[in-house]
């Protein structure tokens, strides 16, 4: 319902137009929030930018939007460029955790606060921070493929090693396969990053599993999203084991909801992206008024406790897929099952 609300704002082509609270409520200026995106590639980032650029609008404030298309001296150039162009203040999702720290110090020369989107950025006096439970993102996956396979051999391709959020998910999945580790149900056989998140890679990190273990010597896979859950379900089709093993992604991406719906992917975490983008665009625009911004959690990035909002990710798999992707509109019933 929150995602519906906010869509037909975006969709008018003006979101910087609508305005439903005036700014004579403040009779200040209009603000602008700079918000520097690492990538638009996977399907999720579209929905954030849309939805995020239509939340802000709806509290009377524009968005500017820049992506450095994994990047990372662009995205620390774009981020300079709106600094410098005077933002009230500074929306990051960084593509590196580490070098986006000069963001932040830049920002705050400048006085501009900085809020960290989805992603954590580490080693910095980050203002804020607005995402999910990325732990628990790990954890759901794990439970869902323990449940199926108490035992086995397990293959676990992680996303880019740059991402915090990566670690985080490989955290929560471990947290869980731990136990059954040292009681020696489970063992895994293969354990690798994704560069940048690409396809293409977790393709290859399959392929090498497979290679290495053989079909018969793997029964559970987690991969850390949907996107490159599709890489290493090519490599399983190779082998015809595709929908004859567990595999777990994260997104709910349109293709993995048709893989789940068809069997072949067997669950997916859910992350009601108009809730974070709606949060956000709330508490950049309290952020740039000077307010304080009512964070719930803190958690540690190797310089500060950074001021948190966690929302909470929802484990789908093909028997409530109708009832949370569907019935919240994140993708249409035609989109997922095809016409009827
Ligand atoms: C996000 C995931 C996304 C991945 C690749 C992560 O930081 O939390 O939702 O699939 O980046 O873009």
């Amino acid at each position: 319902p929150a995602e519906a609300s906010a869509v037909p704002a975006a969709a008018d082509g003006d979101p910087g137009a609508v305005r439903t609270e005036p700014d004579a409520v403040s009779g200040e200026k209009r603000l602008t929030i700079g918000f520097a995106m690492d990538t638009l590639l996977e399907e999720r980032w579209k929905k954030d930018r849309d939805l995020f650029v239509a939340a802000a609008a709806k509290l009377g404030a524009d968005v500017k939007v820049k992506s450095a298309a994994g990047d990372d001296a662009r995205q620390v150039a774009q981020a300079e460029a709106m600094i410098s162009e005077g933002v009230d203040v500074l929306v990051v999702v960084p593509h590196n955790a580490e070098s986006t720290a000069a963001i932040v110090s830049k920002a705050h020369k400048a006085g501009i606060k900085v809020l960290s989107y989805d992603r954590l950025i580490t080693n910095a006096d980050v203002d804020l921070y607005v995402s999910f439970d990325n732990v628990e993102v790990g954890r759901l996956q794990a439970q869902a493929l323990v449940k199926l396979v108490p035992k086995g051999n397990y293959v676990y391709i992680g996303g880019a090693d740059t991402d915090n959020n990566a670690h985080q998910f490989k955290d929560g999945a471990f947290e869980v396969l731990q136990p059954l580790i040292s009681r020696g149900d489970i063992r895994v056989v293969y354990d690798q990053w994704s560069k940048d998140w690409k396809p293409m890679q977790a393709l290859d990190n399959m392929r090498e599993a497979l290679r290495a273990n053989g079909a018969d010597g793997i029964d559970a896979v987690i991969v850390a999203n949907d996107a490159t859950a599709g890489g290493a379900l090519q490599a399983l089709e190779e082998y015809g084991l595709a929908g004859r093993i567990p595999v777990a992604g994260q997104d709910a991406d349109v293709a993995a909801m048709r893989r789940i719906a068809a069997g072949t992917q067997t669950m997916t975490v859910y992350k009601p992206i108009g809730r974070l983008a709606e949060d956000t665009a709330r508490l950049a625009v309290a952020l740039a008024n000077g307010d304080p911004a009512g964070a719930t959690r803190r958690v540690n990035n190797g310089k500060i406790e950074v001021p948190s909002i966690l929302l909470s990710p929802i484990a789908v798999d093909a028997s409530n897929l109708d009832e949370t992707v569907i019935a919240d509109g994140f993708h249409s019933r035609e989109d997922v099952y095809g016409a009827a």
